[in-house]
């Protein structure tokens, strides 16, 4: 858990960026609180004037990682509380390792915050294009998959999770670089039993046993609406969308390709 000020408000910003910022964070974390969509929307749509412009949602998905690692710390506290191990440890990357899904707005944040870090943007370029290289065929054939999922029910075996081992290139000596901006995924995850990193069962993979905190709460179904009102700012049906691989949003970020990025995760 991190409580890291990520999009920060830095001394050479003008005084209505500040203002804008401090906005949208705060939308970000009010939306939990007061669950009004239409204050919400109102917010995000004095900001968002452009359907190009991203970077006003980035501040919103820092507000709602702020309000969400709240949550997380109070019931990691009560799961140690009732004596349960907790089996997350730095340097452990075992669900690192594994198909990392997001949205356009978490990969806007990750890549603003990664083009102010020189020496971690070259570092992730460098191993996205390993990672890239590695799962192009198996990318490839995730598409048509989830839409067929996503449309018609029916899993045709054609994408499987299970055979997706790649490193995610954002893991460096087992640490994750983009640990503060890391998505919602990655942050919810906790492993309750040693099997996580240690899997007893054959066919078990590591990284895959632990539990998704958010889904215990009501914040999973929450931060849905939050997310499907930042597609609406955007012009776009949130039902007509779906989970995109987090490396290849963030390299469309980090290219410009604003239009490709949002594109990546429409059903067609
Ligand atoms: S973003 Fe970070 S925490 Fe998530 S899979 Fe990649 S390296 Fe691991």
């Amino acid at each position: 858990m991190s409580g890291v000020i990520t999009a920060e408000i830095r001394c050479d910003t003008p005084p209505n960026e500040h203002h804008a910022v401090f906005s949208l964070y705060s939308a970000g974390i009010q939306f939990f609180i007061t669950a009004s969509p239409q204050e919400f929307s109102r917010t995000i749509a004095r900001f968002v004037k452009d359907r190009g412009d991203i970077l006003p949602t980035t501040h919103v998905i820092h507000g709602s990682h702020t309000f969400f690692d709240s949550i997380h710390t109070l019931l990691t506290e009560q799961i140690a509380s009732s004596g349960r191990s907790i089996y997350c440890t730095t340097g452990c990357s075992a669900c690192c390792k594994q198909v990392i899904l997001s949205n356009p707005f978490e990969a806007a944040l990750i890549g603003f915050n990664l083009a102010r870090d020189k020496e971690k943007l070259e570092r992730f370029l460098e191993r996205y294009a390993g990672w890239d290289a590695e799962t192009k065929a198996m990318r490839s054939r995730f598409p048509g998959w989830a839409a067929r999922r996503a449309l018609h029910g029916v899993d045709d075996g054609s994408f499987d999770q299970m055979e997706f081992t790649a490193h995610c290139p954002f893991l460096a000596d087992d640490l994750c670089q983009i640990y503060p901006w890391r998505p919602y995924g990655c942050r919810s995850y906790l492993a309750l039993s040693e099997s996580c990193i240690r899997p007893r069962e054959p066919g078990q993979r590591p990284g895959r046993q632990g539990m998704g905190i958010g889904m215990s709460t009501s914040f999973h179904q929450r931060r849905q609406q939050l997310l499907g009102l930042l597609w609406q700012a955007f012009g776009v049906d949130p039902a007509k969308t779906r989970g995109h691989f987090l490396p290849d949003l963030v390299k469309h970020f980090l290219d410009g390709d604003i239009a490709g990025l949002l594109a990546r995760c429409r059903l067609p």
